[in-house]
């Protein structure tokens, strides 16, 4: 754990989660699920079961129908996406291509008010955490798939969240360059003590990565522990079949 880590900050809490979009079909319903700040936790499910809308109503881009988004104690369901202390990475990175590394991981920085000399340091601390110390003057298009999802991290990281969101933030690399940042992704947790909530439906990304798996099915939580119960003990007919496919 580093200095900046703010002690005990990164609880999430979901109280009985519904969203329902204006065209009526059903997003989610009465999603609830306790995280302790620091958690690895893992959505894990098949396409449209929900995983994704869940993380939003975390992130504040979806607005339950019902039910209450608690970040640390706080009621933050009506809060802007901005209002809250949440990093975010998505599959489709979108790094600017005009941009050195160093840039796009300070862009943002200036505006919330930090002097050159501090942001200097900060995005230097980010791409360290990255390993990418040395790639600070290059731009997006001369960096591999992983080495730019690894300046999106750093980029959400610079902010030193307590909460980091990632979407299939592995989706879009190929199966060498996933299992490299698997390993990435497991370091930085460990290092960072940050929360850590993770959309995938890899179960072999959930196994190895996640502290506990929440088991997403038809717009519901049907499961939720460590990974080695969840594989040993399914609960029902779908964790038991998902869980034996492979992918
Ligand atoms: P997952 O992330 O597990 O693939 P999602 O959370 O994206 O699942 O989707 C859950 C369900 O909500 C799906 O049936 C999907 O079609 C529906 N859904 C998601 N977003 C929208 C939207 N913006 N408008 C209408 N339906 C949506």
């Amino acid at each position: 754990m580093t200095d900046s880590t703010k002690k005990g900050a990164g609880g999430v809490e979901l109280v009985r989660v519904s969203k329902t979009f204006p065209s009526g079909a059903v997003g989610i319903a009465d999603v609830s699920l306790s995280i302790e700040p620091g958690e690895f936790v893992t959505f894990l499910g098949p396409s449209g079961s929900g995983k994704t809308t869940t993380l939003n109503a975390i992130a504040g881009f979806v607005a339950p129908t019902s039910g209450a988004v608690i970040i640390d104690g706080r009621d933050v369901t009506r809060l802007a996406p901005n209002r809250r202390d949440l990093g975010m990475v998505f599959q489709n990175y979108a790094l600017f291509p005009h941009m050195t590394v160093s840039e796009n991981v300070a862009f943002g920085l200036h505006k919330r008010g930090f002097d050159r000399a501090t942001v200097r340091s900060k995005v230097a601390e980010a791409l360290e955490m990255v390993r990418l110390g040395e790639y600070g003057t290059r731009r997006p298009k001369e960096l591999s798939g992983g080495q730019q999802q690894r300046v999106a991290l750093a980029r959400a990281l610079v902010y030193r969240p307590p909460i980091l969101l990632m979407d299939e933030p592995l989706g879009a690399l190929d199966k060498q360059l996933r299992d490299q940042m698997q390993v990435e992704i497991a370091r930085l947790h460990r290092d960072l003590g940050t929360t850590f909530l993770f959309v995938t439906h890899d179960q072999g990304e959930a196994l190895a990565l996640s502290d506990r798996i929440a088991l997403f099915h038809d717009g519901g939580v049907v499961q939720v522990g460590p990974p080695q119960d969840i594989y040993e003990r399914p609960r029902s007919r779908f964790a038991a079949e998902f869980l034996g496919e492979s992918t």
